[in-house]
């Protein structure tokens, strides 16, 4: 079977791992997060990267330094991750989503302003298969109205928007380093800081509500609660398995480029005959080849499709549930006005195996049984 992920392994993982051991230095903010965190804010150029245990918890914490109270709205897309909402429900606030564009699968800049009310206290934005949505309109939306803009780039490390790195655009980035995601540490993420009012109070909220940051920095000589906060920083363990493939970026977003490429000049043709759809790319954004998907005519033929391939020995996946439609996105949020596309383009939609180090043979053969499929 060719899955449909595989989770990098590269053998400095276990050099780096060992060094952790043997340095019994094992908790968090050690030696490779600040290795981490440092590799990220010089690469993006990013004003501060703070290392988390998750995506999710990167967004919890922004919803803790924005202040989320009950009854509060935040404006995010039904074609996302249940975390993109979850992080502010928890705090009592309410989603309202606003539709996708078809061709990225992105929140579509041009509802966004007419779906702010004076609740509105956040714009979530998700850079669905790293693919930037349009973050001049909206971060234009966001200075009008003077509404924080969180940018959901679990899926866009490496990714750009006219040349400024997925993350560092809004006044924050969220990451994800899960097993699914182009760089991995099992479970991990890390939370960017773009906006430096909010710099002080992310450290404490990061260290259980504490000034411990400021204490191992030496700026004071005790450290004490000064705030509300809970544990965010992920333990080095983690953090020292991503290091090597930070370090191997390139190399890494390079191979999974090339396998996009090839499935992407392999399948051309079904397109050009209007028999699938392949991902849309605006000139304005770089993507990282997080994801290959195909869009089928409908949810019929995209589950035919499904079938098929594993008969064929590849694992193929469908993708979001739109969150409107489920039994948490009714209760804890409603639908902006009309679902154009939302429902209707996630169910057309299904991924192809993409991983780091894909062979040519195994795409060579996963396009075959494509066009085979398209001929049935
Ligand atoms: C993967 C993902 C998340 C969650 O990431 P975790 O690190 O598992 O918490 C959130 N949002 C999006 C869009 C994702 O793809």
């Amino acid at each position: 079977m060719i899955p449909f992920n595989k989770a990098v392994y590269l053998p400095a993982a276990f050099e780096h791992v060992a060094d952790v051991v043997k340095s019994s230095k094992i908790a968090g903010d050690g030696k490779y997060t600040k290795l981490c965190s440092e590799w990220m804010e010089k690469r993006f150029c990013a004003k501060k990267v703070l290392m988390t245990t998750s995506c999710t918890a990167a967004l919890e914490m922004t919803a803790i330094l924005l202040n989320i109270q009950p009854g509060d709205e935040i404006i995010m897309p039904s074609y996302t991750f249940v975390s993109t909402a979850n992080a502010f429900v928890l705090h009592g606030a309410k989603c309202v989503f606003v539709d996708i564009r078809p061709d990225t699968m992105n929140i579509d800049e041009k509802l966004i302003e007419k779906a702010i009310t004076e609740k509105t206290k956040a714009i979530v934005v998700v850079h669905y298969a790293g693919v930037a949505c349009e973050m001049d309109t909206i971060m234009e939306i966001s200075k009008k109205y003077n509404i924080p803009v969180i940018e959901d780039a679990a899926q866009g490390v490496m990714a750009s928007y006219k040349g400024r790195a997925l993350g560092t655009i809004g006044d924050f980035g969220c990451y994800s380093f899960h097993e699914t995601k182009n760089y991995t540490m099992g479970e991990g993420g890390a939370l960017v800081i773009n906006n430096e009012d909010y710099l002080e109070r992310a450290e404490i909220i990061r260290e259980k509500g504490t000034n411990r940051s400021k204490f191992y920095r030496g700026e004071i000589d005790k450290y004490t609660w000064v705030d509300i906060g809970s544990s965010f920083l992920p333990s080095e363990f983690n953090v020292s398995y991503l290091y090597g493939q930070l370090q191997m970026a390139d190399e890494i977003n390079n191979n999974r480029i090339e396998s996009w490429r090839f499935y992407y000049d392999g399948l051309k043709k079904l397109e050009n005959k209007g028999i699938v759809e392949l991902p849309k790319v605006p000139s304005e954004c770089i993507h990282n080849a997080h994801m290959f998907y195909l869009k089928w005519k409908n949810v019929e033929q995209r589950s035919d499709f499904i079938d098929y391939m594993k008969g064929k020995e590849i694992s193929c996946v469908f993708h979001y549930v739109p969150l409107h439609s489920s039994f948490g996105g009714n209760k804890y949020g409603r639908m902006y006005e009309k679902d154009r596309f939302t429902t209707a383009e996630s169910e057309r939609l299904v991924r192809l195996p993409m991983f780091y180090k894909m062979k040519k043979e195994e795409c060579e053969y996963i396009i075959e049984s494509i066009i085979n499929f398209s001929n049935t």
